[in-house]
């Protein structure tokens, strides 16, 4: 087990200054803040900390500005955002590697907050530079990491600078967001309750197909959708008009079809369009009957039927990846149908645990946030616990005594 923050002597803090490091990737659109979810859901782990008299340094990236200051990345109006919903100023330090960056961390006033800028503006964030990591737990007493969604990535910001923290004899613990994340997806699904389901979608094909070998070694039924379901319907010959497939990855899908039989169940229908655009006509067809200029944008209404049978008799669901182009109101239904699905069984008192960005806010749309067990926010990591892969950002934190 991994020491958390309420494992920290509240006393201990007063005085103290804490290195937090966020998740703050929130869509911007011309420096707005379109989705501020990330930013309030970090506001518990920053109060626990100044209300116990610490002062607060927290550390995001935000986007892929590949190791360029960029100005369209700028966590400043995260800052502005934060700031609001903590009700007391946040200090903004734009250069977050600099000497500036330690004086004024050194100037915050008790129960201060500061914000460093995006640490992906240093090319050594993500190559893990040892040098960087030191530099930024050289700024507090302690570590709190609170980014579950980076939990994957051994980058200088998660892993490398619990590992420069405790180099200098500091500790590093799971924030409240993280500790709730890895509760959920660790405990709940160590030995979860038969039928154990998972639903896989979305369009990050290859970076989530890896892990349907891992799911099917513990999944009873393993149901896919979106655009990964393309992938599969290639690898079984059939005809994807101008869907998004992974050419790629058809091979892998082969593979996984035959490991799969009976667990691994596809979309029997889909609805197809011309156009990924709302108001476009679509129609709903048999699987094999997928035109040259039509994309599968949802799963149809036969499978819809499917797999809400299937989910109805799960008792442990996860699910990653929406069904369709859920953003497209004409091509949503899929999705919130499953979600509505998943909903109902959790009503019915099975274990659902929804992951990743998009699953979220249709999880969201769909109104079942508060019916479903767990939303995790992080998509890859949630995927990759799952799996039984590494989480450099869980393994590297202090264990508990
Ligand atoms: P998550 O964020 O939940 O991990 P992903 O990012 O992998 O999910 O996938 C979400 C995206 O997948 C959405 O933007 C959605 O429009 C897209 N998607 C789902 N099905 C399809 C499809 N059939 N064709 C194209 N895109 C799809
Ligand atoms: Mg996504």
């Amino acid at each position: 087990m991994k020491k958390t923050i309420s494992d920290i002597d509240p006393g201990w803090l007063a005085g103290k200054t804490v290195v937090v490091r966020a998740d703050f990737n929130v869509p911007l659109n011309g420096g707005h803040v379109m989705d501020e979810r990330r930013i309030r859901e970090s506001v518990p782990t920053i109060e626990l900390l100044t209300n116990a008299g610490a002062r607060v340094v927290i550390l995001s990236h935000l986007g892929r500005p590949e190791g360029q200051p960029k100005a369209e990345f700028s966590l400043e109006p995260v800052a502005a955002r934060l700031s609001r919903l903590l009700g007391k100023p946040v200090v903004f330090i734009v250069s977050p590697t600099g000497p500036e960056a330690a004086v004024m961390v050194h100037h915050l006033p008790a129960r201060g907050v500061a914000l460093l800028e995006n640490t992906r503006f240093n090319p050594g964030d993500e190559a893990n530079d040892a040098d960087l990591a030191a530099f930024w737990a050289g700024l507090g007493d302690l570590f709190v990491n609170d980014a579950f969604g980076v939990a994957h990535r051994a980058h200088a910001s998660t892993s490398g600078l619990a590992e420069a923290m405790a180099a200098r004899g500091g500790e590093s613990v799971a924030g409240l967001l993280m500790a709730t994340e890895l509760k959920f997806l660790e405990e709940a699904l160590r030995a979860p309750e038969r039928p154990f389901m998972a639903i896989l979608g979305g369009a990050k094909i290859s970076s989530k197909i890896w892990v349907i070998s891992a799911l099917l070694t513990c999944v009873d039924r393993l149901l896919i959708g979106g655009a990964m379901a393309n992938t599969f319907f290639r690898a079984m010959g059939l005809h994807t008009g101008s869907s998004l497939v992974e050419e790629d990855s058809i091979d892998l899908a082969k593979k996984l079809l035959c490991e799969g039989r009976e667990r691994l169940l596809l979309p029997i229908d889909c609805i197809v369009a011309h156009d990924l655009v709302d108001g476009a006509p679509t129609r709903a067809v048999p699987r094999d009957e997928v035109a040259d200029d039509d994309k599968v944008v949802d799963i149809g209404p036969k499978t819809q039927a499917l797999f809400a049978e299937e989910i109805g008799r799960a008792r442990s669901i996860v699910w990653n990846g929406p069904m369709g182009v859920f953003e497209i109101e004409g091509f949503a239904e899929g999705t919130i149908a499953i979600a509505h699905a998943v909903a109902a069984a959790c009503d019915r008192g099975a274990l659902g645990v929804i992951g990743g960005g998009d699953s979220g806010a249709a999880a969201e749309r769909a109104d079942v946030v508060d019916r479903v067990t767990h939303v995790s926010t992080g998509g890859g990591a949630s995927i990759k616990l799952l799996a039984g892969g590494r989480l450099p950002g869980r393994d590297s934190l202090t264990e508990r005594a």
